[in-house]
């Protein structure tokens, strides 16, 4: 059988992780999980989860590590999994780094993929992100309603000035040190998201499948 293709994605709140993410998911035919779109749904949804995790969302802060790999333990364990994935937004500290490498043990390697921006880039994206209030997609700059559901399209709660700075302050002190984490493994890549949506996807396939090469037989990529 072929390797499965597991892909996590690295990068800054607003490098454009989500939407290269949903977007390679759906080109490969294997799931985007996004620990933010779990929680966000939890929240909308007013489980327990949910309502622990908002607040602590709405400050910009990050939910605690034993209830994300909890989520995420479960997630991957799941059949649809099993051929591959992509992971966005987790893990996002040292010790979620550590235990996801626990979770994986036995399965086919992590490629890594990170997307950086400048940090003047990222502030100026998060202040005019759109998300859809009703299902959460993405929205398309410009549009007011959602293409995918036609609900209307708002800011994120977490995405105001004050919370923007607070999440960039914690990636940089939380989860940039997972980057050195993952940088000297022959399956980890860097590319530049400070460039068009089409540009990056390409550069994402073609890191994609030359962190697949270094590693052997991939899914979709040349032996
Ligand atoms: P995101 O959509 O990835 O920007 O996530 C939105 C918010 O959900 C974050 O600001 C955190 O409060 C929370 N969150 C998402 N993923 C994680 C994680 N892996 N660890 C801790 N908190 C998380």
């Amino acid at each position: 059988m072929a390797m499965a293709l597991n892909l996590l994605m690295l990068g800054p709140p607003g490098a454009g992780k989500g939407t290269q993410a949903e977007r390679f998911a759906r080109t490969r035919g294997i799931p985007k999980i996004s620990t933010g779109d779990i929680l966000r749904e939890a929240v909308h949804a007013g489980t327990d989860l949910g309502n622990r995790a908002k607040a602590v969302m709405d400050r910009g802060e990050l939910v605690s590590d034993d209830i994300m790999i909890g989520i995420v333990e479960e997630r991957l364990g799941r059949d649809d999994a099993r051929s591959g994935f992509v992971l966005d937004g987790f893990p996002r500290t040292v010790p979620q780094a550590v235990a996801l490498d626990r979770i994986m043990a036995g399965r086919d390697p992590l490629i890594v993929v990170d997307i950086s921006v400048p940090e003047r880039e990222l502030v100026r994206r998060l202040a005019s992100r759109m998300i859809c209030a009703d299902c959460g997609a993405n929205g398309a700059p410009g549009e007011i309603l959602c293409c995918r559901c036609g609900g209307q399209l708002v800011q994120r709660t977490d995405d105001n000035d004050a919370v923007v700075l607070e999440r960039l302050r914690i990636y940089n002190t939380s989860t940039r040190p997972i980057v050195d984490f993952y940088r000297t493994r022959s399956t980890f890549r860097a590319i530049n998201g400070a460039q068009p949506p089409d540009t990056v996807a390409a550069a994402l396939a073609a890191a994609i499948e030359a962190a697949g090469n270094g590693n052997g037989r991939m899914r979709g990529g040349r032996r």
